[in-house]
């Protein structure tokens, strides 16, 4: 496994991770000054600003990006709203081009309103990636699939497991030697599951593993989407996950991402920085 105090460069920061309280631009500044060597912007942050300026700003901070955060759920009620939540990912992975993105990072969706088919949103999916992965090759994107605890099946991910992700990439690309859909693991959403092994192992071996999240799971959780601890504060083993990344092959960046409202979104954005640096290299 990697030695992350002597690869500094190896570590990002997802700007979720400092909770929007500053223009992104100084984000940027602050992210590399505390060392890291990637930044992961969200859509919220960049979409209807010069995107461009943004990514020369990101480039001269001599930062990479990992990856772009987070396509617009696919599943919806209708053909026409299909289309248009395709659509609408169309423009992000655009963006994420304009960027320099390494992958656009794709939460699936779960349910659209008032239906009970979970099936029939699994098969949207599918079917949406499969069209997107297509764009996102034109633009030299790669698309991760980011598979979301099951907490979430009902309102943001119909896809929850490491496996059911990596069956899909089957089903759309097939075996390739240079793949451009894969995986992106955060360890917040496959900690628990027994399979997660296996299908780590398997996603390295497909070259699929296009992205890496850290956080921790705190005991008591308040609020399953923001009240993700700092690695090393909860009951996941980060450094086990990372070690059977590693193990099967991944180099990229390992991203920081934590959603806290109650405590590292109310912290000013250095503090946070500079604790996200020792936790990276003594809890991660
Ligand atoms: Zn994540």
């Amino acid at each position: 496994m990697r030695e992350l105090a002597a690869q500094p460069g190896a570590c990002a920061i997802n700007t979720a991770t400092l909770g929007f309280q500053a223009p992104l631009t100084d984000v940027i500044d602050a992210v590399a000054r505390a060392g890291f060597g990637g930044i992961a912007p969200w859509r919220r942050e960049v979409e209807g600003q010069d995107v461009g300026a943004i990514a020369r700003r990101i480039r001269e901070a001599g930062l990479k990006v990992p990856g772009y955060c987070r396509s617009t759920y696919i599943p919806a009620t209708d053909r026409a709203g299909f289309l248009a939540n395709i659509e609408a990912n169309r423009r992000a992975i655009a963006d994420a081009a304009t960027l320099g993105a390494a992958s656009f990072v794709m939460v699936v969706g779960g349910l659209p309103a008032g239906s009970k088919d979970i099936a029939a949103a699994r098969a949207q999916v599918a079917e949406g990636t499969a069209l997107l992965l297509a764009h996102g090759k034109a633009h030299g994107v790669r698309i991760a699939l980011e598979p979301l605890h099951p907490v979430y099946a009902a309102d943001r991910s119909c896809l929850s497991l490491v496996s059911e992700a990596l069956a899909i990439c089957d089903a759309i690309e097939g075996k390739a030697d240079d793949p451009w859909l894969g995986v992106c693991l955060d360890v917040y959403h496959i900690w628990w599951d027994p399979g997660r092994g296996a299908a780590i192992a398997r996603a390295g071996a497909e070259r699929r593993i296009f992205g890496f999240h850290v956080c921790d799971w705190l005991v008591p959780t308040e609020d399953v989407l923001n009240d993700r601890g700092m690695m090393g504060d909860g009951v996941i083993d980060v450094p086990q996950i990372r070690r059977e990344a590693e193990a099967a092959g991944y180099t990229g960046f390992i991203e920081v991402e934590i959603f806290s409202a109650r405590n590292w979104w109310k912290r000013p954005i250095g503090e946070t920085l500079a604790v996200c640096r020792e936790r990276l290299v003594s809890a991660t």
